[in-house]
């Protein structure tokens, strides 16, 4: 299992590349200076323009992210205005997101705004384009209160994406007639896009008729699968460490598989399936994990020293919970790894830890001689319990 399962992009990427793949989008110009907004703005020409957040997060419009600027002054004002400024979105979490770099895009006068995403559909095993009439910035709403709205059609992966899969989406979201053929090209477009870079999801929120009768991608945004990336170096290098979680980026360096989760017990377990199972056992008696980290089969005492440290880097963190079954890992190994850890940083919170499996006694006995205050249980359920009941002292 890969660290993350999805890479992101920026929305001026994700336009350049649907341009690329022969989807009418904006030309627009990412700047990082708002000194640099007035010659953006002039170069790009027209008389409206849009000033957009770039941040690995949808939602802008709403936190005050996409501005319409008529004139250069405007453009440059909103520029600054939005250039370092704490972005908090639905996506975001509280904590919020700080805007390092803007986009100038051309604005559009808009007619009407559709949804249109291609993704995986995990029950089919198939491609999805998932649709709708009602796109824009209330789609998440739509979801909810009125799911017939938004169309599903499913692509088998044996045709690909056809003619008639396409005319049937543009029919059922209400594409006018003559514009039919230009949809079906998008779309088959955005398919291209979608197996050729192994994305997990190119969705267009809001894909507009313009006033001037034309379908136009006006906000995009690309994700790729992870465990397909080393096949695409020009994709990785879109990446941007600034926009990521930076205890992910870390734990990635080690080697470790680490997900950020909202929840306050911090867990270091080896294996996808034992960290599956710790989670579920952690909510099922009450708590809320606050990560998925698995330090794998074969982790030295250092790797697990790392682990630990980036679990304390979370203050969301309240207490620690160390669930390792000792096959090929070695449950000495572990016991060292937090001593070691121990040794170097401060832990402030409890540690509940519970081994088994090979070298069981010796990891114990380490445990044990090294002073530190770990709570040791001998089985799951009572090293949950632990672990739930300290994250609340
Ligand atoms: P998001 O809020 O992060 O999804 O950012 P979007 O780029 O989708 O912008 C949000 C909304 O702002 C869109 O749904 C549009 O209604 C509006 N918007 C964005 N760009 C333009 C533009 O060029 N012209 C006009 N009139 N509205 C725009
Ligand atoms: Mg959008």
């Amino acid at each position: 299992m890969a660290p993350r399962e999805k890479m992101k992009i920026h929305e001026y990427q994700a336009k350049e590349l649907l341009l690329k793949y022969g989807v009418n989008s904006q030309k627009g110009i990412c700047i990082d200076d708002k000194s640099k907004a007035r010659a953006a703005a002039e170069s790009l020409g027209g008389s409206l323009f849009v000033v957009k957040a770039q941040i690995h997060s949808g939602g802008r419009g709403k936190a005050g992210g996409v501005k319409l600027a008529r004139t250069l002054a405007e453009v440059e004002k909103y520029a600054g205005e939005i250039l370092g400024m704490c972005m908090i979105t639905k996506q975001t979490g509280a904590e919020g997101r700080i805007v390092k770099k803007v986009l100038i895009d051309n604005g559009i006068n808009i007619d009407k705004e559709y949804y249109l995403s291609i993704t995986m559909d995990n029950g089919s095993a198939s491609p999805v384009i998932i649709a709708s009439g009602a796109g824009g910035t209330e789609i998440e709403d739509t979801a909810k209160t009125n799911p017939e709205l938004i169309i599903q059609q499913v692509i088998p992966p044996q045709t690909g994406l056809k003619d008639y899969h396409a005319r049937e989406v543009a029919k059922k979201i209400g594409i006018p007639a003559p514009l039919i053929k230009d949809f079906s090209a998008m779309l088959k477009n955005m398919y291209r896009l979608y197996i050729d870079k192994d994305c997990s999801l190119v969705e267009i929120n809001p894909l507009v008729l313009t006033k001037e009768g034309s379908l136009l991608a006006i906000d995009a945004k690309i994700n790729f699968d992870d465990n397909a990336i080393f096949r695409h170096e020009d994709i990785r290098a879109l990446r941007d460490i600034n926009e990521e979680d930076p205890k992910e980026t870390e734990a990635a360096s080690y080697d470790l598989n680490y997900v950020a989760l909202d929840g306050e017990i911090g867990c270091m377990v080896n294996g996808a399936g034992l960290a599956m199972a710790t989670m579920d056992i952690i909510k099922a008696k009450g708590g809320r994990p606050a990560n998925f980290l698995d330090v794998g089969g074969s982790a030295s005492a250092e790797k697990v020293a790392a682990a630990f440290k980036i679990l304390l880097s979370d203050k969301k963190v309240k207490a620690i919970f160390v669930n390792i079954f000792g096959g090929i890992m070695k449950c000495d190994v572990i016991a060292e790894g937090i001593i070691k850890a121990a040794s170097e940083i401060n832990i402030p919170v409890p540690v509940v830890v519970r081994l088994d499996g090979t070298n069981v006694d010796k990891g114990k006995e380490i445990l044990k001689n090294s002073g530190l205050a770990i709570l040791a249980a001998d089985t799951l359920s009572r090293a949950a319990e632990l672990s739930v009941e300290r994250s609340r002292a």
